[in-house]
């Protein structure tokens, strides 16, 4: 088995994005574009209420999937069709933008810890313009597992310690789980040979891309590590615990041009986007 390593590490960098919500940035930074299909990872966490009660108000997405995963605190999604609901702690909504909608992401809570992320997909140019469709997966949906060596894994999306994960058909086939791994303790993951992966830290810190020669990288929380191919990725624990995303996906190895909430082939197709928007044709 060839054995995936650190490539890049990344410290991620608070931003603020919507109507002011205060946001630490790894993917879509200046410090890295994109991890294709991966165009953006963002994680919100504060207990602050100035931080995120502003939300995300009205705006439009075309040309790629939006995955939200809350870890905390309560969300309300809303669309242009009337779809709405409460991303809730523990849950995942999975939204394949495809050709338009015009949704808001608004914070159902006033005080105590909002903590979660969004994830941008990127979608191949033949589905860029696919119906929109959502999976919206309740906590109790998402399969979980404790292993023997007492780590704990949930697997949102793709397939991990024998487990299918809640999201299913996506194009990128992506892997998307949340891995905790007790103190002095190694995990060794089976990750798709040929997919773009990477991992984020968001609690305490590990070694990442541990072999036989290799002690591997050390990140800590708010770190991103970009690995090189392989079959799966070892991961190891020391005085502290960590916890930590996994994602992998397909790459599309397609021209990516981006324009804020717009994300298609060409200069002209994101044109094409204003245009639809501004002339109020984006939703037919
Ligand atoms: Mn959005």
């Amino acid at each position: 088995m060839s054995a995936r390593t650190v490539t890049q590490l990344i410290t991620a960098q608070p931003t603020s994005d919507g109507a002011g919500v205060r946001l630490f940035r790894t993917i879509g930074s200046q410090a890295l574009d994109s991890v294709d299909p991966f165009l953006l990872l963002d994680e919100f966490k504060s207990d602050q209420k100035t931080d995120y009660i502003a939300g995300f108000p009205d705006h439009p997405h075309r040309g790629f999937e939006t995955v939200t995963y809350m870890l905390a605190g309560s969300m309300r999604h809303k669309d242009h069709k009337g779809n709405e609901g409460n991303l809730v702690a523990g849950s995942v909504q999975w939204m394949t933008a495809g050709r338009g909608i015009i949704h808001s992401e608004m914070p159902k809570q006033d005080d105590g810890l909002m903590w979660g992320f969004q994830l941008w997909v990127n979608l191949p140019a033949a589905e860029k313009m696919t119906a929109p469709r959502y999976q919206d997966i309740p906590p109790e949906n998402v399969p979980e597992t404790t292993l023997a060596n007492g780590t704990n894994i949930r697997v949102i999306a793709g397939e991990s310690a024998g487990l299918r994960g809640a999201v299913r058909g996506i194009v990128t086939a992506p892997l998307y789980v949340d891995v905790s791994i007790p103190s002095r303790t190694t995990c060794t993951l089976p990750v798709q040979p040929g997919h773009a992966a990477l991992c984020y830290v968001f609690v305490g810190r590990g070694r990442f891309g541990v072999t036989d020669t290799n002690l591997g990288q050390l990140v800590a929380a708010q770190q991103l590590a970009v690995l090189s191919d392989g079959e799966e990725l070892t991961v190891r624990a020391e005085e502290d615990a960590v916890r930590f995303l996994l994602l992998a996906a397909r790459p599309l190895r397609e021209p990516i041009a981006r324009y804020g909430p717009f994300v298609m082939n060409t200069r002209e197709e994101i044109a094409q986007a204003f245009e639809d928007f501004r002339k109020g044709t984006f939703l037919q």
